[in-house]
């Protein structure tokens, strides 16, 4: 006799994550030559996805205006795969009613359509490099990769001459190439003319519907920085070609690159708690938050979802940390801001605020409220003690360095706020 064993998948619906859309600049006089940035259509294309994400964080907008949606497939991204619902840039053509990514499609649409959008860059990580002569098996007709793609030659809109739109980025890309074999090409896929699978694609979308778009790839072969370096380059060109002005704050260089996409992330839970995440521990306990919290993240690549009794903080494909709430939190408003001191220097601060403190620092006691310092061991209230760094369980850090604490202040067992004190070696 066989036995047959049955399984259920119950998939949970961890993963109801909305694309963002973020709107920066502004039009100027009359609203038509906005530029529209996808990144993120597929999950597994991080080149793609940091640099639509970093034109969010590290560059202003002078002139002209830009919306950006840097997490197409958001739930896709955070669950580290190309799809969750299969390849949503095959979905544009037709789509089923009762296909899970059926709104997010209709979303994408909407904003195609959108009068004032004139340009549009869809960003993606594809394999190996794309040549139109063979080269090598990395380097050939059938890769993808460092790639400036177009649909056809042109079209009847503005910007509408889109091989020489694209050749243009292209060459100014391959100005600033970091080695010769990432050299970029024009593929224009000639999808009208019988390539069945880019017409289901979201560019082939736009360009029926009038709107100039193009497609950038960054090969899969490099490492993510350099993807988004090149991401960054190709995105410049088309900005300046819809004459879009902006500055950024870092150095259009691989190395600064990474240094932004590796900056420190926040995250502030309901308000009253900060995640501060830059080499944070894998797990972080007694976290003082009701469990149907709300969280705001200083990008739009993180996000918080629920894995069993916890919950998991992830950037983009990257995991970050861990969270264990402390159960039955509740919470109580008595105050809204903190007094201590801080080497020396008295300070006011709002809740779920990070500060840097070289020698020592003291909460001051508050009426009706406890201080509770994490690491540190006294009982009761915490309030008027002069702490320094050597008087901390290093164990009780929230990153794995050592130096950063939490500082907790409750009514009773109702938790009001916390801050993060940051110990740094003497200037
Ligand atoms: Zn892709």
């Amino acid at each position: 006799m066989v036995k047959i064993f049955l399984y259920f998948f119950m998939l949970s619906n961890i993963f109801a994550l909305d694309f963002t859309i973020n709107t920066r600049g502004e039009c100027d006089k009359n609203c038509d030559n906005t530029v529209l940035v996808f990144g993120g259509i597929q999950g597994d294309e991080p080149g793609g996805f940091h640099a639509a994400s970093l034109l969010l964080t590290n560059y202003t907008f002078t002139k002209g205006k830009v919306i950006v949606v840097p997490n197409l497939a958001f739930d896709s991204i955070i669950a580290r795969n190309r799809g969750t619902n299969g390849d949503l840039n095959r979905k544009f053509a037709a789509i089923k009613d009762n296909d899970p990514d059926f709104n997010t499609i209709q979303r994408i649409k909407s904003l195609i359509l959108l009068p004032e959008v004139k340009l549009i860059v869809n960003l993606h990580d594809g394999s190996g490099y794309f040549s139109p002569k063979y080269i090598s098996k990395d380097k050939n007709p059938n890769r993808w990769g460092n790639s400036c793609i177009i649909d056809q030659k042109n079209i009847n809109a503005k910007y509408g001459n889109l091989e020489e739109i694209a050749s243009n980025t292209c060459a100014s890309i391959n100005e600033r190439l970091l080695h010769k074999l990432h050299s970029y090409h024009l593929k224009n896929t000639n999808t009208k003319d019988g390539d069945e699978e880019m017409l289901k694609s979201l560019t082939y979308f736009a360009i029926t519907n009038k709107k100039a778009a193009f497609a950038n790839e960054a090969s899969k072969d490099l490492p993510t920085h350099e993807r988004a370096y090149y991401h960054l380059i190709a995105l410049e060109s088309y900005l300046k070609a819809a004459g879009i002005e902006f500055t950024r704050d870092f150095d259009l260089n691989p190395y600064s690159v990474k240094k932004v996409i590796e900056q420190p992330i926040y995250v502030t839970l309901d308000n009253r708690f900060l995640l501060f995440l830059k080499n944070s521990r894998n797990r972080l306990n007694y976290i003082p938050v009701k469990k149907d919290f709300n969280y705001q993240a200083s990008n739009e690549l993180t996000a918080i979802y629920k894995d069993k009794n916890s919950f998991i903080v992830q950037y983009g494909n990257r995991f970050q940390t861990r969270l264990y709430l402390d159960n039955k939190i509740e919470y109580s408003n008595l105050i809204n801001k903190l007094n201590l001191n801080i080497d020396k220097q008295i300070i006011n601060t709002n809740f779920a605020t990070i500060h840097d403190a070289y020698d020592s620092f003291m909460v001051y006691p508050i009426n009706g409220a406890r201080v509770n310092i994490i690491g540190y061991n006294a009982k009761g209230d915490e309030a008027g003690i002069l702490i320094k760094k050597n008087m901390l369980q290093k164990s009780f850090s929230v990153d794995k360095n050592g130096n950063i604490y939490r500082v907790e202040v409750y009514e009773n067992d109702k938790f009001i706020g916390a801050i993060l004190i940051n110990f740094k070696d003497k200037k």
